[in-house]
């Protein structure tokens, strides 16, 4: 038996503490799968002040107090507070890096209101970062993988190959770096640069600079052993698309063969129908016909009138660029002519927030909306909705269409990155969804349209459900394909 193997798994949302989007639930998936298979992984994220300390079970660490981080010209002091994720699998433990200064304000990344990033996202990260390597080293464990992920967490992989090179403590420390999405990237001033106490010779082409800026991502894309990401589409994309690989594609052909894609996993204990604590009528293929409780449910909730043979149309998302949300403004009107109603929650830009208020006030009786970040709702969606839409302009891997798939609720995606490697194309016999591929108005109405017309066949239509509830997502074999990784870099 080959020894067991630690792994610190670093990120800045995790499920069920913080959250925006995909990356808390990964976060807070992955490593119970990765623990159940034998590796001995610990979680760490920074303590936001929205943790709270009750809910989230805290506990104070004795010997974890005071621990000096340098970021500019100050020295900052973390102290940890540990907790566990604990669902169907093992316990794994999870560190919140505490910092009053800069973690302790309810927003993430943004500020709730204002919705515009806090002023010293540069600081606050460099120091989740730095502080990472100096709690390792207080608490005297060694990881033999740190995997970051995302920009917040960009700059480890420098550190390590510069200010901790020659670390006895650190030898055998590898890291792995996995994007979950290259938009964002974590870009700052020179000035923020010599903040990080990286060397001087880093700002460079061949470095953690881009466009004379610091680059967070680029730091992490340049510095890490292996890469990873969320989909093998997507791992192609940014490497070949300039649109996709959002400027940094170049670094990303030239480490080609350390790069890789590994697809996201869904977590049933959360995501599945027949389990679903939010759900008054719980359902699975066998007992689908309780669906339409649940849509019953939900258009009451959304103060929409219930008409059995009305498709509804959920959208669940991040209201951003991303997401398509430019097509659908496009063609609102024509959707609203195929007698459909539409269920859309979330949170995000304004003008989108300002597009959906508008929307809902033209057409009352078939837009529902809640602008609003709230996974109680997320969940009556999934259940209560007969399609779900994504028309992404580009998607790393996508989980809410996956999770559409267990719920019945057919997917009307476009076929980029995740969305094209987890929909099928529904043929009349086979398939799991409703697929275009042109980023175009014009195909995302067709598709739509092939979805509406394809469920007033109903017989069919429940085949094209249930062939959808059948696949599997889990997490199992995507968590083998990590451990394989995190393998061939502890050899290395
Ligand atoms: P992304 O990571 O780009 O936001 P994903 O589809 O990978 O997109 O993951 C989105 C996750 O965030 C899903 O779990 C989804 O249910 C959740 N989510 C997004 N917006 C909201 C919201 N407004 N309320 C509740 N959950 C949301």
């Amino acid at each position: 038996m080959a020894k067991p193997l630690n792994v610190l798994f670093l990120s800045s949302e995790v499920e069920p503490f913080a959250k925006t989007g995909g990356l808390a639930d990964v976060s807070g998936a992955l490593p119970q799968v990765l623990k159940s298979i034998g590796v001995e992984v610990r979680v760490m994220l920074p303590r936001y002040g929205s943790i709270n300390e009750r809910r989230a079970k805290l506990h104070e660490m004795i010997r974890l107090k005071e621990i000096e981080v340098p970021v500019g010209q100050k020295r900052y002091e973390a102290s940890v507070k540990s907790s566990f994720l604990t669902s169907a699998h093992d316990k794994v433990q999870v560190y919140f890096v505490e910092n009053s200064h800069f973690f302790a304000r309810s927003g993430i990344y943004v500020h709730p209101d204002t919705k515009k990033d806090y002023a010293d996202n540069d600081e606050r990260f460099i120091f989740f970062n730095r502080s990472a390597f100096e709690i390792l080293k207080r608490m005297g464990w060694a990881p033999d993988i740190i995997h970051c992920n995302d920009w917040p967490t960009g700059l480890v992989p420098a550190y390590l190959k510069t200010v901790y090179k020659n670390d006895p403590f650190f030898k055998e420390t590898r890291t792995v770096f996995t994007i979950h999405n290259m938009a964002y990237q974590g870009t700052f001033p020179k000035a923020s640069f010599e903040k990080s106490h990286l060397p001087t010779e880093l700002f460079a082409r061949d470095g953690v600079e881009a466009w004379g800026k610091l680059n967070f991502l680029k730091a992490g894309l340049v510095f890490a052993d292996a890469i990873t990401t969320v989909s093998e589409k997507y791992a192609e994309e940014i490497r070949t698309s300039e649109e996709i690989g959002a400027g940094l594609q170049d670094i990303l052909e030239r480490r080609k063969k350390d790069l890789s894609g590994i697809l996201n996993g869904v977590d049933y204990t959360q995501w599945d129908p027949a389990l679903d604590t939010f759900l008054a009528h719980r359902y699975d293929a066998k007992s689908v016909d309780l669906k339409v409780e649940n849509k019953k449910y939900l258009l009451e909730k959304m103060r929409l009138p219930f008409q059995e043979r009305t498709p509804v149309i959920g959208i669940i998302s991040r209201l951003a660029d991303q997401k398509g949300f430019d097509l659908i403004n496009e063609i609102l009107d024509d959707i609203m002519k195929l007698d459909v109603q539409m269920v859309i929650l979330g949170t995000g830009e304004k003008r989108y927030h300002d597009l959906f208020e508008k929307a809902a006030k033209k057409y009352p009786r078939q837009i529902g909306i809640a602008l609003t970040f709230n996974n109680e709702l997320a969940h009556l969606i999934e259940a209560g909705s007969d399609m779900f839409l994504m028309p992404s302009r580009y998607e790393p891997c996508g989980l809410n269409q996956i999770y559409s798939l267990r719920y019945g609720t057919v997917p009307i995606v476009r076929a980029t990155g995740g969305l094209d490697d987890t929909i099928e194309d529904f043929t009349g016999t086979s398939g799991t969804g409703f697929k275009f591929t042109n980023y175009s108005s014009v195909e995302l109405l067709k598709a739509i349209q092939r979805g509406v017309h394809a469920y007033a066949e109903q017989a069919a239509w429940k085949k094209l459900m249930r062939t959808g509830m059948a696949k599997d997502f889990s997490w199992e074999s995507s968590a083998r394909k990590y451990l394989h990784l995190y393998r061939s870099v502890a050899k290395k």
